[in-house]
């Protein structure tokens, strides 16, 4: 089965697909992993992905999607989670032309949450090592190496504002496009890992099959 993850960030999608990878075999769809995959083969595709990349510009979609068709060929009756991607609308129905979507859990936090969440993100300056205040009990360097902590760039409130505000011009219609195919299952995401995995293997009982009963 092909399962799509839709969130506010926070809203531990990294982590639940991550669940589904270790409990159920699942294979994890990053577009960027098997973009920078390509990238470095012999091919005429990876000459014109290192130039976009190069640029910093959006690879070209029948580039994204030509790629995203043989790794799912390769993985053919594998169930696969697709987080990352779709991004917008116009992806979302390019998907639909190579893969049956079997269902789009959206993952819901409150802003106040996300705000909590994400304000509190520390990281190492050493080691690359991201924590949370929270788990930090007052301390102030790094628990994995002593490192000095610090806010980074992409941890500032004016990222966090910017991530907030693509997820209602640009996650919103993508769920409400799954809404009206009667693929979205609504996840309370609030409050732990746990409770989260919990919710995602209810869904996928409900639409259950592929061994995961
Ligand atoms: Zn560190």
């Amino acid at each position: 089965m092909n399962i799509i993850l839709l969130g506010q960030i926070t809203s531990g999608k990294g982590t639940l697909a991550q669940c589904l990878e270790e409990k159920y075999n699942f294979g994890l769809v990053s577009i960027g992993a098997l973009l920078r995959e390509e990238a470095k083969k012999d091919t005429p595709e990876a000459k014109v992905i290192s130039d976009y990349q190069l640029q910093g510009k959006l690879v070209p979609e029948e580039i994204t999607i030509k790629i995203l068709k043989s790794h799912m060929d390769r993985n053919a009756g594998k169930n696969l989670i697709f987080d990352g991607y779709p991004r917008n609308l116009k992806q979302a129905e390019t998907l639909d032309r190579i893969a049956k979507i079997d269902a789009c859990l959206v993952l819901d936090v409150d802003d106040s949450i996300v705000r909590d969440r994400f304000m509190g993100r520390r990281g190492c300056v050493t080691c690359g090592h991201i924590t949370h205040l929270k788990m930090l009990n007052g301390k102030t360097t790094c628990p994995k190496c002593g490192g000095n902590l610090e806010i980074r760039n992409d941890m500032t409130e004016e990222a966090m504002l910017g991530k907030m505000k693509s997820f209602e011009t640009e996650t919103k219609p993508l769920i409400a496009y799954y809404e009206n195919k009667n693929l979205a299952y609504h996840i309370n995401a609030g409050h732990n890992p746990e409770k989260t995995l919990e919710q995602a293997e209810n869904v996928l009982k409900k639409i259950g099959k592929n061994g995961i009963n």
